[in-house]
């Protein structure tokens, strides 16, 4: 009896201060948004241990160890700290990531830290790109030869008869690429399966290609043929829509995620965004996209500022209907690196900071199956960081000011 009291009294002391020299990154002075529903802390502390959020609080609460083997402290002093960032509307398409075996790690990392992990990035879902060559750049980020973000894939997209996108055929024969277009839906199904097999994270279909003076709609028995086989392997569906026909097509197909709001079809009604919502769908605005093809492409100023109205529109009524909104640019189709102006635009559309933020966190957190380890500052969560050199809460673009990113505890982009 006299022993096992002893035991006791000795055990608890001892757990404690494991739990504290076990912290390799701390983050101090910091002040935290844990989630997008939570108050912030002020003058907050992060403790990180193989990869894992071991600790956060206020200062008065949570210390740093002062005494333990090498922690990297991060002194976050005017600084507020978020979850790490997803981008769920990327490429791993650009020259300096296509033919990956001829790159270097180094020359890897700079590409992916340029496009993805200097703006916060520590989770992207690459919609379409070669799969084989997205592996490649994945298993050599897991090694650690590569810094980059944790990257899900697609891995090629699913084209109807004559669907490659006009914008893209020049890009494709430039660099000698191959893309197939479908046959039949039993094409279709046989190729999620190969994709699938060969660690396709999601597919994607164009419900609607945009081509010379029209736009190309993939047949929908090939469309439910192909999302019946990805749901039935458990994996989500992603639709580029294009216009409403495009929507159409995903609405009756079962898609989950539309990649891209529609502004070729001016505002969405509201019985259209109550379909959309009870089909679960989750959307994508691409808000800056569409103002950077409108440069590209020499529209008319009166014709890009529709276009972002209409999209603006679309974003604002679904999140109103409460529809899930996840943060996606197409960086890597487009090479406009910088997320500021997104943040501006989604702002502009009626969205405040910190359903901004959820789009950025826990709403791709929860729309991909991972809210038990990612999209939160808690214990226990994968220490996924991103360190901004301002207060969203003021001006949203604060989000697109990283000082530092971190992933799985390591920093992964930092101005030293
Ligand atoms: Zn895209």
């Amino acid at each position: 009896m006299r022993n096992s009291l002893l035991l006791v009294l000795f055990l608890i002391p001892a757990v404690a201060c494991n739990d504290i020299l076990a912290s390799d990154l701390a983050l101090i002075r910091a002040k935290i948004y844990p989630s997008p529903t939570e108050a912030p802390i002020e003058d907050g502390t992060i403790l990180v241990h193989n990869g894992v959020i071991t600790a956060i609080g206020p200062a008065r609460r949570v210390h740093p160890p002062d005494f333990a083997r090498a922690v990297t402290n991060i002194n976050c002093q005017g600084m507020v700290v978020t979850a790490g960032f997803w981008n769920s509307h990327v490429h791993i398409f650009t020259a300096g990531l296509l033919h990956a075996e001829t790159h270097s790690d180094i020359d890897l990392s700079s590409q992916l830290e340029q496009m993805l992990t200097r703006w916060g990035f520590t989770t992207v879902f690459d919609t379409a790109s070669l799969l084989e060559n997205t592996n490649n750049i994945r298993r050599r980020i897991a090694r650690g030869g590569v810094r980059g973000p944790r990257i899900f894939t697609v891995g090629e997209p699913f084209y109807a008869k004559g669907g490659t996108p006009i914008y893209i055929r020049g890009f494709l024969q430039e660099n000698r690429i191959a893309l197939p277009e479908l046959e039949s839906p039993a094409q279709g199904v046989e190729r999620v399966r190969q994709e699938i097999r060969d660690g396709a994270d999601g597919i994607k279909i164009f419900a609607g290609s945009i081509e010379p003076g029209s736009v190309l709609i993939m047949p929908l028995e090939e469309a439910r043929a192909i999302v019946t086989e990805a749901h039935r392997e458990g994996k989500p569906v992603f639709a580029h829509p294009s216009n409403n026909e495009g929507i159409e097509i995903a609405l009756n197909s079962g898609v989950d995620i539309l990649a891209h709001t529609t502004p070729m079809s001016g505002t969405w009604t509201a019985q259209q965004v109550q379909r959309i919502k009870a089909a679960n769908m989750a959307l994508i605005p691409t808000l800056t996209l569409f103002e950077v093809e409108a440069k590209k492409f020499g529209e008319s100023a009166e014709d890009s500022a529709n276009d972002l109205r209409s999209a603006s529109q679309q974003l604002k009524a679904y999140s109103d209907a409460k529809g899930q909104i996840l943060f996606g640019t197409d960086v890597g189709y487009t090479d406009y690196y910088d997320t500021a102006e997104e943040f501006r635009l989604m702002s502009q559309a009626g969205l405040d900071f910190r359903q901004i933020l959820a789009t950025l966190t826990t709403n791709p957190a929860s729309r991909f199956g991972y809210t038990a380890h990612s999209g939160r500052v808690a214990k226990d969560m994968d220490a996924d960081l991103v360190v901004l050199a301002g207060d969203p809460a003021k001006d949203v673009t604060a989000f697109s000011r990283v000082a530092f990113t971190i992933r799985q505890g390591k920093i992964v982009f930092g101005k030293d």
